[in-house]
C-alpha cells in the first residue's frame, strides 16, 4: 500500500509554504487527475499531498473588460457563470464538452490548466520508455499505438497531447495565469505558460516547485464578436478530443475584421494559430478563406502512423468551426 501524508491547507501562504519547502509534496485540488496518477496508476509517489480545496479561491467576477476566475472554481460553475454564458460561448462550449457532469463538479479550473497528459505509456509505470516520466528513457508512443497523441509541437522525443478543452478556448482569448509563490505574486500569459516539449518533455510549464495557480484572467471579446468551440471525438460525450478548435470572429459587411483561432487534440500544448489568423483578417468570410486558414493552421506536423489522420481532420475541424461561427449570432 502506498503511504503519504495528507495535509489540508487553510490559507494560500500556508499551502505555498508547505509545498515549496518539501520537494516530495504536491497539491491536491479536485483530485480528478491527481488521485488517478498517485493512487490508481502509481505514476507518482509524493510523500505529502496538500489539499487546497478549502482555500478562499472560488468564484468568478467581472472587472471591466475582463473575467477574473479563481483557481478553485469548478468547471461546472464557470460554465454556469452569466458572463460566460452570454459573452463567451467558446469557453462555455469547451467546458461542457469536457469530461462528465460528475467530473466537472469536482474538477477545478486550476487543475484543468495543470492536468497531465493522457498518454497511456506515461500513465503506465510498467513502460520503461517515457521521456516525460523518466528523462532520457525514450518514447514508447512514437513506435506504439498512438491515436490520441499530438502532431504539432511533437517530435521523436515526445508526442504527448495536452488534452484540455478549456485551455484551447483560453489560449484563443489570451488568458493570463495568476501565480503565487514563496517570492510573491506573478502573472504569465497562458501562451507562455506551457513549455514546448523540445529537449525536456518532463518540463511542462513555467511553474517552480511550490508555486500555486491562484486564478485565470480572461479578457472579454469585443462587442459584435461571434465565437464557438467544436470538438471531434470518437463518441458524443465523456471522451477526449481527436481534434478540436475554438474560434472568435468579428465580421463586418462579409469581411473578417478580427480573428482568434486555437486548436486542441493536436498540440503538445493548447495550440494558437497566428498564421491562420493572419489569413482570416481582412478576407471575405467564405469557404475559400476558411480552407486557406486551415492549411496555415497545421504547419509542419510531426506524425506517426497512428496520428497521420489528424492532419486532414484538424483542417476540416477548423473549416467547420469557422463556418459555424460566421453564421452564428454571437
Ligand atoms: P487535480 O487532479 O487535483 O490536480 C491536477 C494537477 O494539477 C496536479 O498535478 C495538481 O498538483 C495540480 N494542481 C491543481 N490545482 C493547482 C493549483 N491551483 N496550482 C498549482 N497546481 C495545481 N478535461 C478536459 O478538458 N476535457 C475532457 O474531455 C476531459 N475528460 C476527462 C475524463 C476523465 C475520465 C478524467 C478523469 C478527466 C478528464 N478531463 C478532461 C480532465 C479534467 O478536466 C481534469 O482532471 C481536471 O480539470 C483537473 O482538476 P482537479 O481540480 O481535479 O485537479
Ligand atoms: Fe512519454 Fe511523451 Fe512518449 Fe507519452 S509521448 S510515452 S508522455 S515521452
Amino acid at each position: 500500500m502506498l503511504g503519504f501524508e495528507y495535509v489540508r491547507a487553510t490559507t494560500v501562504d500556508e499551502a505555498v509554504a508547505a509545498v515549496t519547502h518539501d520537494p516530495e509534496a504536491a497539491y491536491l485540488a479536485g483530485g480528478t487527475t491527481q488521485l488517478d496518477l498517485v493512487l490508481k496508476d502509481g505514476v507518482f509517489s509524493p510523500q505529502r499531498l496538500v489539499d487546497i480545496t478549502r482555500l478562499p479561491l472560488r468564484g468568478v467576477s467581472r472587472i471591466g473588460g475582463m473575467l477574473q476566475v479563481s483557481a478553485l472554481t469548478t468547471m461546472e460553475d464557470l460554465a454556469a457563470d452569466p458572463t460566460v454564458a452570454e459573452e463567451l460561448p467558446l469557453v462555455r462550449e469547451a467546458l461542457l464538452a469536457g469530461a462528465s457532469t460528475q467530473l466537472r463538479n469536482m474538477a477545478t479550473i486550476g487543475g484543468n490548466v495543470l492536468q497531465r497528459t493522457r498518454c497511456r505509456f506515461f500513465r503506465d509505470p510498467g513502460v520503461a520508455a517515457c521521456n516525460k516520466r523518466t528523462p532520457g528513457s525514450g518514447c514508447a508512443a512514437v513506435t506504439g499505438p498512438a491515436r490520441m497523441h499530438a502532431i504539432l509541437g511533437a517530435s521523436e522525443r515526445c508526442i504527448a497531447l495536452h488534452a484540455s478543452d478549456l485551455c484551447v478556448a483560453l489560449v484563443a482569448l489570451d488568458a493570463v495565469v495568476e501565480i503565487r509563490g514563496a517570492a510573491g505574486q506573478r502573472t504569465v500569459p497562458l501562451r507562455e505558460f506551457y513549455l514546448p516539449a523540445g529537449e525536456r518533455p518532463d518540463r511542462e510549464n513555467v511553474l517552480e516547485h511550490g508555486e500555486l495557480v491562484t486564478g485565470i484572467r480572461i479578457p472579454l471579446l469585443p462587442s459584435g464578436a461571434r465565437s464557438g468551440y467544436l470538438k471531434v471525438r470518437d463518441r458524443a460525450s465523456y471522451e477526449f478530443a481527436l481534434t478540436s478548435a475554438a474560434a472568435a470572429l468579428v465580421i463586418e459587411d462579409g469581411v473578417i475584421v478580427t480573428a482568434r483561432l486555437a486548436l486542441g487534440g493536436v498540440g503538445t500544448v493548447p495550440w494558437r494559430a497566428p498564421e491562420a489568423e493572419e489569413i482570416l483578417v481582412g478576407a471575405p468570410a467564405d469557404e475559400t478563406t476558411f480552407r486557406a486558414a486551415a492549411e496555415a493552421a497545421i504547419l509542419d506536423p510531426f506524425t506517426v502512423p497512428g496520428t497521420a489522420f489528424k492532419v486532414e481532420l484538424a483542417k476540416r475541424t477548423v473549416v467547420r468551426i469557422l463556418q459555424t461561427v460566421s453564421r452564428s449570432e454571437r
